[in-house]
């Protein structure tokens, strides 16, 4: 099966479903990432230039794509807090979603309670419209012209989601989860620095940030597992989808 996971920041799918495209990839799937803005200000270092963080950022995606089994990177490079819900950035996600042609989209739930983070709900959004709409002929006409055909995508999950209905067991796949979550050096250092400010733990920068980092992952998995009965878990909010709609299942299943 093929799979595109549509995420706003480079570090987006790691922490909520990074387990759960390990077993994946594992079990034969191809998966692909869209990366939607550069992660260029994610950082609380004022001497650090945007564009160079942005690099830093592309290489990190990279690293850790390759420790979950991704087997090809798309980058959007939208500005890092300014991702808006414009047609044209629908457009721009529908035309990888066209030529990828995954059976199953994933993507940051844009209706989880409270989400304040601009590009989180703009890229769950638009990347769920797009989904529903990649399959007609007069959406973004311009893809045909360039050989780009419709295509018709299956299923679509939703992570970082407080609503799931659907689990995949990840216990076996912590270990590789926490590695990917490492790939994104950046992040960890924005983390532990912020720690070490908060708690004043004489430790490493680095060790604090994967402890960060460590803490957020097996939270989440533990939360999950604890509802189906395993040591961890990763939830979704899984939809079939139909021309122009999503169909919730009736019926809660775990894998
Ligand atoms: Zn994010």
């Amino acid at each position: 099966m093929k799979i595109l996971n549509i995420q706003a920041h480079p570090d987006d799918a790691e922490c909520h479903c990074g387990g759960t495209l390990a077993k994946y990839s594992e079990r034969g799937d191809e998966i692909y990432y869209l990366v939607c803005t550069k992660g260029n200000r994610g950082t609380c270092d004022r001497n650090l230039d945007i564009e160079k963080l942005a690099e830093i950022r592309k290489k990190e995606t990279l690293e850790s794509a390759k420790v979950l089994g991704v087997k090809d990177v798309f980058f959007l490079d939208g500005e890092d807090g300014f991702l808006c819900p414009t047609p044209e950035l629908r457009g721009k996600i529908m035309q990888v979603i066209r030529k990828v042609k995954p059976e199953m989209v994933m993507t940051l739930d844009p209706f989880l309670p409270y989400e304040i983070h601009p590009d989180h709900r703009t890229v769950g959004i638009l990347a769920a419209e797009a989904v529903v709409f990649a399959c007609f002929p007069h959406f973004y006409p311009e893809h045909l012209k360039e050989g780009i055909q419709p295509h018709f995508v299956r299923e679509l999950y939703f992570y970082r989601t407080r609503e799931p209905n659907y689990y995949e067991d990840v216990t076996l796949y912590m270990e590789r989860k926490k590695r990917a979550c490492y790939c994104h050096e950046s992040q960890v250092i924005m983390g532990g620095t912020q720690r070490r400010i908060a708690t004043g733990d004489p430790r490493s920068i680095e060790e604090l940030g994967r402890e960060t980092f460590d803490e957020l992952a097996v939270r989440i998995s533990e939360r999950f597992g604890k509802q189906i009965g395993v040591k961890y878990a990763e939830g979704f909010k899984k939809f079939e989808v139909r021309a122009g709609h999503l169909v919730l299942e009736e019926d809660d299943r775990t894998g």
